[in-house]
């Protein structure tokens, strides 16, 4: 070897990024350190006279990892390579990650004469790995559905919680698309919008009908996020999501609740005049025609007076269904008062729905009551007339009815 190659090896062992020392081979002694560069002298905190002729042993303490030295140990013994990591620590007593390798250093007849190591601290790298850890798992203990895609809208991280909603496992939905969560609820604009707020930078918001794995429908209050790095570049979306569907579920409770009568199911008298008076202003509109069957139970007091109160209610739910049941599925039925009912048939003329209201009428009749035995129904038409308003029109179905019960009841009058 030429002086100038020994002085190339000098200045690259002495310039290093890397931490390199040299021992020599002699177990009995520890392997004492022949040389370190400036690079491990900074890593250890050591000097090299300090560490000059000292085993590396005085770098171990608590927690390094006695496997990882036991296998080092067999390996320098077996005189091959070697490669680990662990704890080791500084001078002033702080710990460090470690990772290393050891080479054996033969002389030209192949005896072995040292080892040489090189080392690289990686506490940082461990420390972010450790973090993302814990990011990663502080995701997956929130409540909430987090999903995390690419800026392709892969998915890159989905945490229990979304498996939990929407059903699907984690497995199943890496790299795949948020798309598969659509439920067909929302139109095209709605997504170009997403699509729009998100690649401005923005944050978009919204409720999402979401379909589940099992085909359901959630509801859920979305945020999605675009991530940028420090270009200013969209790297990932993360969006988080509350399942709202309870709070959804409520409301739309509660709207059926003031809309609906509570022993029938039918529509209540309150929402049943709104129903009514929009149906009116649209016959008058466009020259509609819509008929009114108003009826009521024939000797209903007689019911309750017989067999009380409870079984009265019950004649009063099965005589709603079977009116349900009767109608067509756009007419509405009301409970217009304690046994009575106002049917509204939309666009329908007289005839039909004097034919309606006598299946009406025929179907209560065949409904015989396990304790009241027949009932019956007595009703009275009305359809709409050139200069009628609504209380004009409603007025002639219950003068219709007044009608059918002095005609004998059990029947259907039609208003003139
Ligand atoms: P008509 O053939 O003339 O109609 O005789 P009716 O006995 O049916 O007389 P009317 O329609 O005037 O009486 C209605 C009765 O219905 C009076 C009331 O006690 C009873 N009723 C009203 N609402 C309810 C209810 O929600 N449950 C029960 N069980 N009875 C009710
Ligand atoms: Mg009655
Ligand atoms: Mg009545």
């Amino acid at each position: 070897m030429t002086t100038s190659e020994l002085s190339l090896f000098k200045a690259a062992f002495l310039q290093s990024w890397n931490a390199i020392v040299i021992t020599d081979a002699d177990a009995s002694q520890g392997y004492g350190v022949v040389f370190a560069n400036p690079a491990f002298c900074t890593m250890t905190g050591y000097s090299f006279e300090e560490l000059r002729g000292r085993p590396l042993k005085m770098l171990q303490g608590p927690d390094t990892d006695p496997m990882v030295i036991a296998d080092l140990r067999t390996c320098l013994q077996q005189e091959r390579y070697f490669e680990g990591t662990t704890y080791n620590y500084r001078k002033d007593g702080s710990s460090y990650v470690v990772h290393w390798n050891i080479s054996p250093v033969r002389d030209e007849n192949g005896k072995l004469t040292h080892f040489v190591s090189v080392q690289q601290d990686i506490s940082e790298f461990v420390r972010v790995a450790r973090d993302n850890q814990l990011l990663a798992r502080a995701l997956d203990a929130t409540s909430d559905p987090v999903v995390v895609t690419d800026a392709h809208a892969h998915i890159t991280f989905v945490n229990s919680a979304f498996s939990r909603v929407t059903g699907y496992p984690v497995t199943e939905v890496m790299g795949k698309t948020p798309a598969m969560l659509r439920s067909g609820q929302h139109d095209e604009a709605f997504y170009a919008n997403l699509r729009k707020t998100l690649t401005a930078g923005k944050d978009f918001r919204a409720t999402f009908i979401n379909r589940r794995r099992d085909g359901s429908i959630y509801h859920a209050e979305q945020s999605i996020s675009p991530v940028m790095d420090e270009k200013g570049r969209i790297t990932h979306f993360v969006s988080v999501t509350k399942d709202i569907s309870d709070r959804v579920e409520k409301e739309q409770g509660l709207i059926h609740d003031a809309s609906h009568d509570t022993l029938t199911d039918l529509y209540n008298r309150r929402f049943g005049e709104q129903v009514l008076s929009s149906s009116f202003r649209q016959a008058r509109a466009l020259g509609g025609v819509i008929s009114l069957i108003l009826c009521d139970i024939d000797h209903f007091k007689q019911v309750n007076d017989r067999f009380g109160h409870p079984t009265g209610d019950r004649v009063i739910v099965n005589v709603a269904k079977a009116l349900r049941h009767t109608v067509r599925g756009r007419d509405a039925v009301i409970r217009w008062g304690g046994e009575e009912f106002l049917v509204l048939l939309d666009d329908c003329p007289a005839e039909p729905g004097q034919q309606l209201a006598e299946r009406m009428r025929a179907r209560v009749e065949a409904l015989q009551d396990e304790e009241v035995g027949r009932i019956t129904l007595s009703l009275g038409l009305a359809t709409l007339a050139a200069d009628d308003t609504l209380e004009q029109l409603i007025e002639r179905a219950d003068t219709a009815l007044y009608a059918a019960k002095q005609a004998g009841r059990n029947r259907v009058s039609v208003a003139p």
